[in-house]
C-alpha cells in the first residue's frame, strides 16, 4: 500500500475541518445557505493555510449530489471525484504553467458548455497572479458575463499583483496565517489517529517549522516521523530540523539573570557544538526577550505573542522577578549585536561579548530614587547634620533573589537609618565605623551627644577633644596645646558641669582629666568634629560614584562619547 502524506491524508474535507480560517468558514457557510453565492471569489493568504482546500470544499458544496448545502456529504460520487481530483465539471488550473492567453481562450471555449454531470463548472486557478496581462484580459471578458453555470474561484499568495479590474470582480477572503496554538493542536489530533507518541514540545518544534502553514507543518511531520519512527525524542527532532533547542535560549536567558557570565558562555559554546547560526540563535533570542518583555507589560497577552501554552508557563514564570527596564536594556544590546554580528567576521565573539554585558549590567536604579538620595544627602549637608543611611528606596518591581550580587555594586549596603534612632545613648552596642552622627555608637561619640543636649555650648567644644581614656573610672580628653576649647573648659565652672554629666552619663565616679597634647595629630584617637568632616567628604564621594554608575548616566558617556565631569554647585552652608 503506498503511502499518502499526511498533509493529503489529512486535508480539510467540510469547513468545519478548516484550522484558524473561521472567519472565511463562515462567510462561506453563510453565502451558501442563502443561496447568494457570487460567481467569482478570491483567496489570499500565505501558502498552505487552506486556500486550495477551501475551492475544493466549495465547489463539493456546490456541486453534491445531496443538494447544494455548507456541509457536503463527502460519500456521493461528485465530492469523492471532487476530493480525488478527477471531477469533470471542476477544472483545476496551475496559473503558474498556463499562462498565456490561448490558454484562457480555451478554458472560454470549455465552460461555455453546460456541466456534464452537476450544477455548477468550478473554475479553480491557483496562483492567479502568475497569468500574463493578455490572459488577465481575456479572462476579465468572461468574468463580466460569466454564464450562470460557471463559478470562478482563484487562489494567490501575492493579490497585490492582480490587476484591480479583476479584483474588483471578484469577492475577496483573506486567510490568515494559522496561529502556533492551532497548528499544535491539529497535529496533536492527528498523531493521536496515527497511534503515533510525539511530545507537545516536538510538536511545537514543527509548528514553528511550519511558520503559519499548515501544509509545511505536515510536510515536517512527516519528514520527522520518517527520520524518528513511532518514538519521537525532541533530540532528533532539535537535530533533523536544525532549529535552536528552546531549552537552550531558557537557560540562556536564565543565566543572563542570575549574572552568570559562565553560564551564558557556556550556552554559546553548546550553540556552536549544535552547529547551529550564531546570528540566527542571537533572533531567536531577541524573540524570547521580545515574548518576555510584553508577558511584563500586559496581563494577557493575547494575539501578541504566538506561543503554546506550556511555553507561556514557563517564561511567566521566568519574567515574574524581572523589570521592564532592564528587559528594554537587554534587547536593544541584543539587536545591536545582531546587526553587527551580519557584519562581524566573528560572529562568536560578538554574541559572546554581548550576552557577557547583558548578564554583567546592573539593575536600574530609577532616577528619581537617586535624586532623592542626593537631596536627602545636600539637606543633611545644610543643616550640619550628616546623612548616615540611604533614602528609602521605592521599588518599581519586585527583585528577585538572585540579583544582590549586582545592586551591591552599585549600593553598598549600609546600616538603615531607622536602625539608629531607636537606641539609648548610654547603652553602647560595639562601635560601628562609619557612623560618627554622634549618637551612640561608641562610649565617646555617645557622651559627646549627651553633653550636647544639656549644655551646647560646652558639648560644641568638646566635640573637638581626643578621647584618650573613657572608661568608668576616668574620662580623658586630649586637646593642642594653644586650643580655644582647652582654656574655655578647663574654667572651673566647664569643669563642674562636665563632671557632673560624666558622672549622671556613664554611673559612678569618673574622674576628669582634660590634657594640653604638644604635638598634632598622628596616633591620637579622631575627635567627633574629625569624624564628622571624614564622614561628609565619604558620603559625597559615595553619591558621586553611585551616579557614575547609574546606567543611565553611562548610556550618556557612551552615546555622547564623552567623559563624565561632576560639578559642585556653591552651597549656601
Ligand atoms: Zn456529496
Amino acid at each position: 500500500m503506498s503511502y499518502l502524506v499526511l498533509a493529503r491524508k489529512y486535508r480539510p474535507q467540510t469547513f468545519a475541518d478548516l484550522v484558524g480560517q473561521e472567519h472565511v468558514s463562515r462567510a462561506l457557510t453563510n453565502a451558501l445557505t442563502s443561496g447568494r453565492v457570487a460567481h467569482a471569489f478570491i483567496f489570499t493568504g500565505a501558502r498552505g493555510v487552506g486556500k486550495t482546500s477551501s475551492a475544493r470544499i466549495m465547489a463539493k458544496a456546490l456541486n453534491c449530489e445531496q443538494g447544494t448545502s455548507p456541509e457536503p456529504c463527502n460519500v456521493c460520487s461528485a465530492c469523492r471525484e471532487i476530493t480525488e481530483g478527477n471531477a469533470v465539471d471542476v477544472l483545476e488550473i496551475d496559473g503558474a504553467s498556463n499562462t498565456g492567453v490561448d490558454d484562457v481562450r480555451e478554458l472560454r471555449d470549455t465552460i461555455r458548455y453546460l456541466p456534464a454531470r452537476g450544477r455548477y463548472k468550478i473554475v479553480i486557478i491557483d496562483e492567479v497572479h502568475m497569468l500574463s496581462t493578455n490572459a488577465f484580459n481575456a479572462l476579465l471578458k468572461t468574468l463580466e458575463e460569466p454564464p450562470p453555470h460557471v463559478k470562478f474561484i482563484f487562489a494567490t499568495t501575492e493579490p497585490h499583483k492582480l490587476p484591480i479590474t479583476i479584483l474588483s470582480r471578484c469577492q475577496r477572503y483573506d486567510f490568515k496565517r494559522i496561529s502556533l496554538k492551532k497548528i499544535v493542536a491539529r497535529l496533536e489530533d492527528i498523531v493521536r489517529r496515527e497511534n503515533i507518541s510525539v511530545t507537545e514540545s516536538a510538536l511545537t518544534m514543527v509548528a514553528r517549522k511550519g511558520d503559519g502553514s499548515m501544509r509545511d507543518s505536515l510536510s515536517t511531520l512527516d519528514q520527522v516521523l520518517a527520520f524518528c519512527g513511532d518514538n519521537v525524542l525532541d533530540e532528533d527532532v532539535t537535530n533533523l530540523l536544525g532549529v535552536v533547542d528552546r531549552r537552550l535560549l531558557l537557560e540562556t536567558s536564565e543565566a543572563i539573570f542570575a549574572h552568570d557570565a559562565a553560564g551564558v558562555l557556556d550556552a554559546v559554546r553548546r550553540v556552536d557544538a549544535f552547529g547551529y547560526s550564531m546570528r540566527q540563535f542571537c533572533q531567536e533570542l531577541i524573540e524570547e526577550f521580545r515574548a518576555l518583555a510584553i508577558l511584563k507589560a500586559v496581563k494577557q497577552p493575547g494575539e501578541l505573542l504566538d506561543l503554546a501554552d506550556a511555553e507561556l508557563a514557563l517564561l511567566r514564570e521566568q519574567v515574574a522577578p524581572l523589570t521592564l527596564d532592564d528587559l528594554q536594556r537587554q534587547i536593544s544590546l541584543l539587536i545591536k549585536a545582531e546587526s553587527e554580528m551580519s557584519l562581524s567576521s566573528f560572529p562568536r565573539l560578538v554574541l559572546e561579548m554581548v550576552l557577557i554585558r547583558a548578564a554583567t549590567m546592573a539593575p536600574v536604579i530609577p532616577i528619581g530614587d537617586l535624586l532623592e538620595r542626593l537631596r536627602t544627602l545636600e539637606q543633611g549637608l545644610r543643616s550640619g547634620e550628616v546623612v548616615t543611611g540611604q533614602a528609602p528606596r521605592r521599588e518599581t518591581a519586585p527583585v528577585s533573589p538572585s540579583r544582590p550580587t549586582a545592586s551591591a555594586s552599585v549600593a553598598p549596603p549600609r546600616p538603615p537609618p531607622s536602625a539608629v534612632s531607636s537606641e539609648i545613648p548610654s547603652q553602647s552596642p560595639p562601635p560601628a565605623a562609619g557612623n560618627s552622627s554622634g549618637n551612640s555608637s561608641d562610649p565617646w561619640s555617645g557622651f559627646v551627644t549627651y553633653v550636647k543636649e544639656k549644655k551646647a555650648r560646652i558639648g560644641a567644644f568638646l566635640e573637638h577633644g581626643h578621647p584618650l581614656g573613657i572608661s568608668a573610672s576616668k574620662v580623658e580628653v586630649g586637646f593642642p596645646a594653644d586650643s580655644f576649647y582647652y582654656s574655655s573648659l578647663s574654667e572651673p565652672d566647664a569643669v563642674a558641669t562636665l563632671t557632673s554629666l560624666a558622672r549622671e552619663h556613664f554611673g559612678g565616679t569618673p574622674e576628669l582629666k582634660l590634657v594640653k597634647l604638644t604635638e598634632a595629630g598622628g596616633n591620637l584617637p579622631p575627635t567627633v568634629h574629625e569624624k564628622k568632616k571624614l564622614h561628609s567628604i565619604e558620603s559625597v564621594k559615595q553619591a558621586e560614584d553611585n551616579l557614575k554608575k547609574h546606567p543611565l548616566v553611562a548610556a550618556a558617556v557612551e552615546i555622547f562619547g564623552g567623559k563624565l565631569e561632576l560639578e559642585k554647585k556653591a552651597n549656601s552652608q
